[in-house]
């Protein structure tokens, strides 16, 4: 071996490639330390030999052509390795996933030494490119599957969830047609429109508040509410709304998830009207009632006050003008006292001609004015066929270790009262 060679062999010792010399027969000149330690041949045993001894599957005839083409053309050229049998087969040492046990080779052939004719074989791992090639194919795959059963999701949620999504103002941005369908609007028309506008809650209303702060704080909110149609429908809706915050925390958008429940609330309001009046029953008395005893802040100055009202007279416009005149009453009666109590008050049929009203956050004395407001209203009532008619109230307020019970018999008492000292008259028992 000459000395250029040799001090070629220690160059190529020195590369992290698999560096080989052959001739145009394929016998073997050089054989870097590289392919020593990846295909455990020695240099020694394989050098002045032909890499047909080692490697009989190798694919040589197309090895040779490529090998004259290069010395031909003087120039380096690449050689399409990757095909099975192209070329030495290298297994892999460290095996990084169980996609490759034998490595994928980059081959390039350069001219060496044109006139002996031989090449240099430069071989470069590139299993792991490869990996991470059919790593990424494979992900992709996975993606564009994920991605077409979003689309499905999709359709899904857009043809059956009604869902409206708005910006930051809550001015609509989208809105499923589930949504479209139900409330009767093209998307069109509900773009750019304010989502609260479909809402039947007053825009300063407490339950409107109540929400607008909830949301504001980033919190989601739910809750019931009305909603109307392009019909002009009522509908109730359970709703979910939440808040989209970006990286900074900053409200992006909101989305509100609707659940139509009218027949579950028309269901639910039924078992707490009276029919007649419209009034709550004595049901959603007992509920208000046992609500309200339960909550333990009350003060003698900010209590609540339990009147019973009682129509005077009654059976007697019911013996003159017949019963129907007297369901009559019991309604207009209901009307006004609806029109009259506070908001927060609740109103109720107790039964028969008598009503009960509960006010909360009151002292004696203002329960006291409230009754006397009520009695003055049903006063100044104008019956058509039957003219006027008057009511008795009997009024108390909650004091320490009170029940329903104990609270009805002190109003009870004080209506008897109002009765036997002439009627059309409020009276109040305290303690
Ligand atoms: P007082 O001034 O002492 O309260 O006399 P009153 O006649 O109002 O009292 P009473 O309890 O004797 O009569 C109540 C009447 O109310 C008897 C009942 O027939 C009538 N009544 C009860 N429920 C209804 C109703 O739903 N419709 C009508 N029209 N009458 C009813
Ligand atoms: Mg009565
Ligand atoms: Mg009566």
């Amino acid at each position: 071996m000459n000395y250029m060679l040799k001090q070629c062999n220690i160059v190529f010792d020195s590369l992290e490639n698999g560096t080989l010399v052959v001739d145009e027969e394929c016998v073997v000149w050089s054989w870097n330390k590289w392919l020593e330690i990846n295909t455990g041949i020695e240099a020694e045993s394989i050098i002045e030999k032909n890499l047909e001894l080692f490697y009989p599957e190798v694919d040589y005839k197309g090895l040779q052509r490529k090998i004259r083409t290069t010395l031909r053309l003087n120039t380096p050229t690449f050689y399409d390795a990757s095909l099975s049998n192209r070329f030495i087969q290298i297994p892999r040492h460290k095996i990084t996933s169980s996609l490759l046990s034998f490595m994928q080779l980059q081959v390039t052939i350069a001219p060496y030494i044109p006139a002996e004719k031989k090449v240099m074989i430069s071989i470069h791992d590139i299993s792991d490119l490869h990996e991470l090639k059919m790593t990424l194919q494979q992900r992709m795959k996975e993606i564009a599957l994920l991605n077409s059963e979003l689309q499905q999701d999709k359709q899904i949620i857009n043809a059956n969830l009604m869902i409206v999504k708005t910006d930051s103002g809550c001015e609509i941005v989208d809105a499923t047609e589930a949504f479209c369908d139900f409330f009767g609007y093209t998307k069109g028309e509900l773009i750019g429109g304010s989502l609260s506008r479909f809402y039947a809650l007053d825009a300063g209303s407490d339950d409107f508040e109540q929400m607008k702060e909830v949301l504001r704080n980033k919190h989601r909110w739910s809750g019931e509410v009305e909603i109307i149609t392009k019909n002009n429908d009522c509908v109730w809706m359970d709703t979910v709304i939440s808040p989209f915050v970006d990286e900074y925390g900053e409200i992006i958008s909101y989305t509100a998830i609707y659940h139509d429940i009218t027949d579950k609330k028309r269901i639910e309001m039924l078992s707490v009207t009276d029919p007649l009046t419209k009034l709550f029953n004595r049901q959603k008395f007992d509920d208000v009632c046992r609500g309200m005893l339960m909550r333990r802040h009350w003060t003698k100055e900010y209590t609540f006050g339990l009147i019973i009202i009682d129509v005077d007279y009654f059976k007697k416009v019911n013996d003159t003008y017949g019963h129907q005149a007297g369901d009559s009453v019991l309604i207009e009666v209901s009307d006004i006292l609806s029109q009259t109590v506070r908001t927060g008050d609740v109103l109720a049929r107790w039964g028969g001609e008598e009503f009960v009203v509960l006010t909360p956050d009151v002292d004696s004395g203002k329960v006291l004015y409230a009754a006397e407001k009520l009695r003055r209203a049903i006063e100044m009532l104008e019956i058509p066929a039957v003219g006027k008619v008057t009511a008795s109230f009997g009024v108390t307020v909650f004091v320490e270790g009170d029940t329903q019970e104990s609270m009805l018999h002190r109003s009870d008492q004080a209506l008897y009262r109002a009765k036997e000292k002439g009627r059309n008259r409020v009276e109040s028992i305290f303690s």
